[in-house]
């Protein structure tokens, strides 16, 4: 059976909003709205699988509901919500909880890193987070999912979690009218130079929102003198820029900058190279800097003017909640047909 195309995807109110977040992210967000009919969710039900206070996590929810606006998603022609107003996300998770086996969890990197060595004492949502992100996606039937780098195995375990749900369920799903299956399988879209950002600070681990260090990571709310400190300060080596893509190897704070100028630019990391190999990283960083800021700078200060006005982007939420529970309901009344459960 064909599915409708559909676009999900998801971003944590778990702190400030970076570089990586938005070139492996939300920019990919904006793009796919011309072809597809897309859904993109401010994950607070993810967020809570570490601490977060909740004096500080209304602001947090408000700011990238901001960050996709003001980046250029359109909450009226697509759809806009946070997770925790539709309540059939965690409803469908409690099912693929049931669907999905400790031993695919066990494998996931992103529960190891997270929980690092104090397991015992880490949440079970951060566990079960997995298929809590399965349930995000296939509750809306979503077939495009456009994420970083570092979500892809919780990508492909979504898709193991639809194809079991499929095959234990097939007679029923048959039954029920639904053809031979009744979930899509859906595909990462994990593309272009920058789908792994990395710090400023160490080129082998993430841009990340937890990261301890500010220095490490471009924030989306940074004005021009904070950007260009930031780059200023960041980490390099004393090579100059090779003409090659090859030079790059072993040379993963290079390889980044590069990287992230690639995708600003839209363009690749050999264009960049045939422009500046030879070059010093003082000249390089320079136009990295020009190009960050003529980005970056319309988007903040969007951000700030959307932020001022709380009512409009409650309102966006609750119209976006209201939207995408219809579809969501209807996928949920099906799943408890499949499964058995009485209902109304
Ligand atoms: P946290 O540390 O709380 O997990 P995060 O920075 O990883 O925060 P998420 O909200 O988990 O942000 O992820 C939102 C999206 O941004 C995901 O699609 C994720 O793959 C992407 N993303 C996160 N970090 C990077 C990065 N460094 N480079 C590219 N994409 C990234
Ligand atoms: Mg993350």
């Amino acid at each position: 059976m064909a599915f409708k195309e559909r676009v999900f995807s998801g971003v944590q109110p778990t702190g400030n909003l970076h570089l990586g977040n938005y070139l492996g992210a939300i920019v990919k967000f904006v793009a796919l709205q011309e072809h597809y009919d897309c859904i993109y969710c401010v994950v607070d039900l993810h967020a809570i699988t570490v601490w977060q206070d909740p004096a500080e996590l209304p602001r947090a929810i408000r700011e990238v509901t901001a960050a996709f606006i003001a980046c250029g998603v359109d909450p009226k022609k697509h759809i806009v919500f946070n997770q925790s107003q539709v309540a059939e996300h965690a409803e469908l998770a409690w099912i693929f909880n049931c669907v999905a086996r400790l031993g695919w969890l066990n494998r996931m990197t992103q529960f190891k890193e997270k929980a690092g060595k104090d397991r015992e004492n880490a949440s079970v949502g951060l566990y079960a987070y997995p298929t809590l992100m399965a349930a995000d996606i296939l509750v809306y039937r979503a077939t495009h999912v456009p994420v970083g780098e570092d979500q892809k195995q919780h990508l492909e375990l979504s898709r193991d979690i639809a194809q079991k749900f499929n095959n234990d369920f097939r007679a029923s799903i048959h039954a029920h009218g639904h053809g031979e299956a009744f979930f899509p399988l859906p595909e990462p879209l994990i593309q272009g130079p920058a789908t792994r950002v990395m710090s400023l600070r160490d080129g082998t681990k993430k841009m990340s929102k937890s990261d301890a260090s500010d220095y490490s990571r471009i924030n989306l709310t940074d004005d021009a003198d904070a950007i260009a400190q930031k780059i200023r300060k960041a980490k390099t080596d004393p090579e100059p820029l090779p003409h090659e893509e090859k030079g790059l190897e072993q040379r993963p704070e290079a390889d980044n900058l590069v990287g992230i100028y690639a995708a600003l630019a839209d363009t690749s990391r050999a264009q960049v190279l045939a422009q500046f190999g030879g070059a010093q990283f003082s000249v390089f960083k320079t136009a990295l800097i020009d190009l960050l800021v003529g980005k970056l700078a319309p988007v903040n200060a969007e951000m700030r003017r959307l932020i001022a006005d709380p009512t409009y982007i409650d309102h966006v939420l609750a119209d976006g909640a209201a939207r995408a529970q219809r579809i969501a309901a209807e996928t949920m009344k099906a799943v408890k047909d499949i499964v058995g459960f009485v209902h109304r």
